[in-house]
C-alpha cells in the first residue's frame, strides 16, 4: 500500500529558507585577516546566498555544473554552501593546503566552471591558474583588496536579483563535492546529494551524535574544504546556532581568544589542533574564561586518550568521532551509554576513548582478508566496511577505483578495526600502517596514543620498518615537549604497563615535527621514506644510523 504522506524532497533549500523564516536575527561572526571581527546575521546570509544563486543563474551556470571555492572558513563561504546548491549547481570546496599541482588536477578533474577565491589566497591561485581549463574567477574581498582587472564577489552578487526562484530540484541531485585527502593515488571525488546532506545534518545534530541546539555557539576549526566541515555549517544553521568562523587563524591562542570572546559552546577539529590548545591551556590555565562544559568533536585521526583526559580538568568534553570524506563524513561517535557510564571510571574510559558506535542509518561490518565477516567480540580485527544513505556508492568519473566497494555494495574504508558486543569500534590502524611483526599485528595507533601520554612527548608517530627477522618492527618517531628529554628505557617503562615486550618500539628517534597531510593527519608515508635506510643492528633492537640524526 502506498502511504498517504507527501512526497516532499529533502533539499538544502529548505534549510536556507528556514534560516530566514525561523532564525533571522541569529549571528554569524568571522575573524578577518586583519584580526577584526565581522558580524552578520542569518537573514543577511539568506539574502546574499540567494543573490549568489541568482547571479550564478544569470552567469549561465547550468544544473549540475561545478562552482568551486578556494576559501578559509568565513561568512561568504557559508553563503556559497547554500547559494551554489540553491541554483542546482555543485559546490566544490578546493583544499587550500594542497600543493598547486594537486589543486590544478582536482579542479580540472571536477571541471570547475567558476572558482570563487579569497583575495588572500590569490598568490596560491596564481601558482596553478595557467594549468586550469577555461574558467571564470571571482575574488572575495576577505581582506578588502581586489586586484585591478579582477572580478569582485561583491560586484558579482549585485548582478543577482532578490526575486530569484529556486529551480525544481530532485533530492538525489548533487549539491556539493569533495576530493579525498588520501595519500595514495590521485585524489578521488565524492558528490554529495541534497538528500544525503539533509539526512546527515539531521542525524549529526541529534543529542548522542554532535548534539547541536539553538543555544549553541559553534566554531568549526575543521576547514570548510575538509568533508563539509563535518556537517557543522548545515547542521548548525538548521538548529539556529550562532556560528563563529576563525578565518585564517587556526593557532591555539587565536582560537582560545575567540572561544572566550564569543562564549563558544561547541567546536570541532583534528587532534593536532586540540593538542596545541591543551598545551596552551596548561601553560596559562587562568588566561581564558571558557564556557563551563564546552564540548568539542575531535576526529580525522585518532584522538589520544591522554589528550581527552587532559581536557577534563578544564571542563571541556571531548567527543571522539570517526568518519570519512566518502561518508559526508559522519560514521561513528563515542557517546558512552548510561549502563557503561555506571560501570566505573575504567569502563567509561574504554568507551569514551574508542571511535564510538554507528550513527543511525550507518551500517558497519568488518571482514578479514578473505572477506569473511568477523564477530563483534572486541578482539577480532578486520577491515571496516560501511553503507548508508550518506555513504558514497562510487567516485566521480573514476571507474578504476570501483574496487573500493564490495560485490554486495559496501564501501571498504581501509581502516582496520575491532567491534565489541556493544557496537563500539576501535580503530587499530589504517590497513597500510599496520605493523606486522613475526605474523602478529601491532597497532601503531595504540602505541602512538600511549607514547603521547608521556609528559615529555608533544607528538609521536609509530611506523613499521622492514626487519630482517620479524618482517617489520615498530620505530617510534617522537617530538619532545620544549626543554624535555626522554630515553628509550624511560619510554619502555612507560609503555610496559600496557604493552607486551614484543610490541614495544625497537628504537626511538627524535624529529622536529610529525609530517602532516593537507587535512592535519600524520603522514607516515613521509616518515617511512625518511627512515627507509634505517639499519637495525644484529640484535635487531639497537638504533641505527638514522636514529642518531
Ligand atoms: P578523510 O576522508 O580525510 O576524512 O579521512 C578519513 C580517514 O581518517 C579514515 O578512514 C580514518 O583512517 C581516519 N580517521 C578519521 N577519524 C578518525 C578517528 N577518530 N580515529 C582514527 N582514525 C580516524
Amino acid at each position: 500500500m502506498v502511504s498517504t504522506i507527501m512526497n516532499y524532497p529533502l533539499t538544502l533549500n529548505h534549510l536556507l529558507e528556514r534560516m530566514n523564516t525561523v532564525f533571522p536575527k541569529r549571528e554569524i561572526v568571522t575573524r578577518r585577516p586583519d584580526r577584526s571581527l565581522h558580524r552578520t546575521t542569518y537573514a543577511e546570509t539568506y539574502h546574499r546566498a540567494r543573490l549568489l544563486a541568482s547571479a550564478l543563474q544569470k552567469a549561465g551556470i547550468q544544473h549540475g555544473e561545478r562552482v568551486a571555492t578556494l576559501s578559509w572558513n568565513h561568512w561568504a563561504h557559508l553563503e556559497c554552501y547554500y547559494g551554489i546548491p540553491a541554483v542546482g549547481a555543485v559546490m566544490h570546496t578546493l583544499n587550500l593546503r594542497l600543493g598547486p599541482t594537486d589543486i590544478a588536477y582536482i579542479a580540472n578533474h571536477a571541471d570547475d566552471k567558476i572558482i570563487i577565491v579569497d583575495d588572500v589566497l590569490l598568490p596560491l591561485y596564481d601558482q596553478f591558474k595557467d594549468d586550469l581549463g577555461e574558467h571564470r574567477v571571482i575574488v572575495f574581498p576577505f581582506a578588502g583588496e581586489i586586484p585591478e582587472g579582477m572580478e569582485s564577489y561583491e560586484d558579482f552578487l549585485l548582478t543577482g536579483s532578490n526575486d530569484f526562484e529556486y529551480p525544481d530540484l530532485d533530492e538525489m541531485d548533487g549539491c556539493a563535492m569533495c576530493y579525498t585527502s588520501g595519500t595514495t593515488g590521485n585524489p578521488k571525488g565524492v558528490i554529495y546529494a541534497h538528500r544525503s546532506m539533509v539526512l546527515h545534518s539531521l542525524v549529526g545534530a541529534t543529542p548522542d551524535m554532535l548534539g547541536f541546539s539553538q543555544h549553541d555557539v559553534i566554531l568549526p576549526v575543521v576547514p570548510m574544504f575538509h568533508a563539509n566541515a563535518w556537517g557543522i555549517p548545515y547542521g548548525g544553521t538548521m538548529v539556529g546556532a550562532k556560528i563563529v568562523f576563525p578565518g585564517p587563524f587556526m593557532d591555539a591562542e587565536s582560537l582560545l581568544d575567540l572561544f572566550e570572546s564569543e562564549q563558544v559552546t561547541f567546536s570541532g577539529g583534528v587532534p593536532t589542533v586540540w593538542m596545541a590548545i591543551i598545551q596552551a591551556l596548561e601553560k596559562e590555565p587562568e588566561r581564558w574564561d571558557l564556557v563551563k562544559g564546552m564540548r568539542t568533536v575531535v576526529g580525522g585521526s585518532a584522538a589520544p586518550p591522554s589528550m581527552i583526559k587532559r581536557f577534563e580538568k578544564f571542563d571541556i568534553d571531548v567527543l571522539h568521532a570517526w568518519g570519512m570524506t566518502e561518508m559526508s563524513p559522519l560514521g561513528t561517535v563515542a557517546a558512552v551509554k548510561p549502563h557503561l557510564q555506571a560501570g566505573g571510571r575504567e569502563i567509561y574510559e574504554k568507551y569514551k576513548f574508542s571511535q564510538g558506535y554507528q550513527a543511525p542509518f550507518v551500517d558497519l561490518r568488518h571482514v578479514d582478508d578473505l572477506g569473511e565477516q568477523q564477530p563483534w567480540d572486541g578482539e577480532a580485527m578486520g577491515e571496516l566496511e560501511v553503507r548508508g544513505p550518506w555513504v558514497a556508492s562510487s567516485y566521480y568519473n573514476n571507474p578504476d577505483a570501483q574496487d573500493r566497494w564490495s560485490d554486495d555494495g559496501w564501501f571498504k574504508t581501509g581502516d582496520i578495526v575491532t567491534i565489541d558486543d556493544e557496537g563500539y569500534v576501535q580503530i587499530t590502524d589504517r590497513s597500510k600502517d599496520v605493523i606486522k611483526s613475526g605474523g602478529e599485528w601491532i597497532s601503531s595507533v595504540d602505541l602512538e596514543n600511549a607514547i603521547m601520554g608521556h609528559p615529555s612527548v608533544s607528538e609521536a608517530a609509530v611506523i613499521a620498518l622492514p626487519h630482517p627477522k620479524w618482517d617489520e618492527r615498530p620505530l617510534a618517531c617522537v617530538v619532545l615537549m620544549e626543554g624535555a628529554s626522554l630515553t628509550k628505557e624511560e619510554l619502555d617503562e612507560h609503555l610496559s604497563a600496557e604493552f607486551a615486550k614484543w610490541q614495544l618500539p625497537d628504537s626511538l628517534v627524535f624529529i622536529d615535527e610529525v609530517p602532516k597531510t593537507s587535512t592535519g593527519k600524520f603522514q607516515k608515508l613521509t616518515l617511512r621514506r625518511q627512515f627507509e635506510d634505517f639499519q637495525w643492528d644484529d640484535a635487531g633492537t639497537a638504533s641505527g644510523a638514522a636514529a642518531a640524526e
